[in-house]
């Protein structure tokens, strides 16, 4: 639905000025042909062409009403370029009642304007057509350009306003396909009813709050439930991309957000939705490379969402994942006065999500939703979808016609480690060096209390850059963590690196990764969680971009934050040496589950616990089983 409003004061100027543009080209470009045909024709006279004539040099004669278009024949025609073009004479015309005869004679073609039009079909020619033609290209130019520019208003505008405002009458989305968000859902569901029924609130005096804000991590679903309320309420459905608001020119936002505003309100009830809406929301006051085009647009949006009467049933939903940076004016109530938290589903969530999901999909008995739930803690509706599709696709690959657990869970390997990389050849060494480093992190997992089980050990390289991993799985979800089992969790991600070291004892750089993710552990534990003695329950750090990947913002002084360090050192030297005590005291199981997995590649969980309780009968059984 584009927004049709055709520029009007400008209108007889803009008429004016190009007339005149119109006449001064086609003047010239007149010039240029009569200059360029005029080398050819030239004037002579009767007599001269009456010799041509009999000398039968005559190709045709054109009569004109005062005079004769005389055209030589080929063959005597000088050399013009790279085409030889036929000379042609102008012969005054005179009372000659023989020259048909002549002509005819002569052996040469005759032809005469009977219509007495040459002079106004010369002028269509040479000075309508070209006016027209240009027109034509002018206003194509213009309006290609006025589109570029946004369309905004103002003199520069000649086309239409372009702005990308459309209304989508059916989104074909309800609540019943957002999955695990009943939180949401139901703040949202208030909005829906309004909607429906708008005199139930207004007879009470209760007004519809004007904007709701959903703010989540990336793929949680936050498009998708504005979408369910549009589908909800059976209203159209404004949808605009933050960024679409903002252009290169100055003032083209602001006047898409007047638009915006104007359509809506005109299709009342209706729901508007500004998705990524910190593309224009930003803090106004950061001013470090100021910008005024989002500010204008904000003070824009500002104005109009100050504007509307809520009571006709226009809503505005935002979507951001990072609130924080949102100007805090959009927030204050009146405007943005609900905020909806959609955080990542928890257990009971994800299973509800890949319910929905594979709904359109073919799935064999032994598929067990619960166990893939609980393997993807920490993933996003946007990844539990992605995992059931490629979990399809691989059925397909592998020729058969329905899904089954094996399919799901190479799916999130692949989502968590990437694809296997089957032409990565390793050296027997290497292979050596991976294979024990990954049962260092098996045996520390197994060999501790408060760890997950371990699901399945593979040495088979993959995409995203590891050469092996060991697979933990929960059996359950947990939402707090002790002190004693994040210690734990650092000795496990340490004993990969550790076994290298008791068995080669060598180093490699294949624990990077491990290092990086057992010092940000034992950094949180001291600076977020409070949990060392030296500094107590003292904030250190906080998150900034929570829903975003989050990073760490010191709160200290320089000198604490140095000892910050040293703490964290001693949490990584203890649980080091913690992790190099359990493999040297379990060095036989070390060598037989490493022998094994080199001969096999991958190894499940179950035959990892057969062989490592094989030899240690007398000692105390773990209490993990898979
Ligand atoms: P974002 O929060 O980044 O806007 P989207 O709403 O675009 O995420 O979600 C992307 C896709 O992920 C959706 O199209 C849907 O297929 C899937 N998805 C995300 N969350 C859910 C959910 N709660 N229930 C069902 N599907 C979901
Ligand atoms: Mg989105
Ligand atoms: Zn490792």
């Amino acid at each position: 639905m584009p927004t049709g409003k055709e520029p009007k004061g400008n209108d007889t100027r803009t008429l004016m000025s190009f007339i005149i543009m119109a006449v001064i080209f086609t003047s010239v470009i007149n010039i240029f042909m009569a200059a360029s045909t005029s080398r050819h024709s030239q004037e002579i006279s009767y007599t001269q062409f009456l010799e041509m004539l009999e000398d039968k040099k005559v190709d045709t004669v054109e009569r004109q009403v005062d005079r004769l278009i005389v055209t030589e024949k080929q063959e005597d025609s000088e050399q013009v370029g790279l085409y030889s073009k036929p000379n042609t004479y102008i012969v005054g015309m005179v009372d000659d009642p023989e020259l048909t005869d002549r002509i005819i004679e002569a052996g040469a073609n005759q032809y005469s304007n009977v219509e007495n039009n040459s002079v106004i079909y010369e002028f269509m020619v040479s000075w309508v057509l070209p006016s027209i033609l240009i027109y034509a290209v002018v206003t194509l130019l213009m309006r290609s350009f006025a589109k570029r520019m946004g369309g905004g208003g103002g003199p520069m505008s000649f086309g239409k306003n372009t702005a990308k405002i459309y209304a989508q009458k059916e989104t074909g989305v309800t609540f019943a396909d957002v999955a695990g968000q009943e939180e949401a859902k139901e703040s949202l569901n208030e909005i829906v009813d309004f909607l429906h029924q708008p005199d139930k609130y207004n007879a009470i005096g209760a007004k519809l709050p004007k904007g709701a804000l959903l703010v989540g991590p990336p793929g949680t679903g936050k498009t998708l439930l504005a979408k369910a309320v549009a589908g909800e309420a059976n209203v159209p459905f404004y949808s605009l991309s933050g960024s679409d608001f903002v252009e290169m020119f100055v003032g083209v936002g602001a006047s898409r957000v007047r638009d915006l505003f104007k359509q809506a309100v005109e299709n009342a009830p209706c729901i508007v939705f500004i998705d990524e809406i910190d593309a224009i929301g930003k803090s106004r006051d950061n001013q470090i490379g100021g910008n005024d085009e989002r500010e204008q647009t904000l003070n824009q949006l500002l104005a109009e969402m100050d504007g509307f009467d809520s009571s006709k049933g226009v809503v505005i939903l935002g979507a951001t994942n990072r609130p924080e940076v949102l100007d805090k004016a959009l927030l204050r109530p009146g405007r943005f006065d609900r905020r909806v938290i959609v955080e990542k589903p928890d257990l009971k969530g994800r299973k509800s999500i890949l319910e929905v999901h594979v709904k359109s999909v073919k799935l064999s008995d032994d598929v067990d939703l619960d166990a893939i739930a609980l393997a993807t803690s920490g993933c996003a509706g946007a990844d539990l979808a992605n995992i059931v599709n490629e979990a399809a696709l691989r059925a397909v690959r592998l020729g058969r016609d329905k899904v089954n657990q094996g399919d799901f869970m190479e799916a999130i390997e692949v989502i968590i480690a990437g694809k296997e990389k089957k032409d990565r050849i390793l050296t027997e060494k290497e292979k050596e060096i991976v294979s024990y480093h990954e049962v260092g992190h098996a045996l520390a997992a197994a060999l501790q209390k408060n760890t997950m089980p371990v699901q399945k050990i593979t040495i088979v390289p993959r995409t995203m850059g590891s050469l092996g991993y060991t697979m933990q799985m929960p059996e359950e979800e947990k939402y707090l963590m002790s002190k004693e089992e994040m210690l734990e969790q650092i000795t496990t991600l340490l004993a990969g690196r550790s076994a290298e070291e008791v068995i080669f004892n060598i180093c490699t750089t294949g624990a990077s990764n491990d290092i990086e993710r057992a010092t940000a552990m034992a950094r949180a534990m001291v600076a977020q969680y409070g949990m060392s003695d030296k500094f107590d329950m003292m904030g250190l750090e906080s998150i900034q971009n929570r829903y975003l990947d989050g990073r760490n913002v010191r709160n200290c002084a320089e000198v604490t934050s140095a000892e910050v360090d040293s703490e964290v050192l001693k949490i990584i030297t203890e649980c080091h040496k913690k992790a190099v005590d359990i493999l040297k005291n379990n060095e036989d199981a070390l060598h037989r589950i490493a022998k094994f997995l080199i001969e096999k590649e991958t190894i499940t969980g179950k035959e990892f616990m057969d062989i490592l309780n094989e030899g240690k009968e007398e000692e105390v059984e773990p209490e993990v089983e898979a």
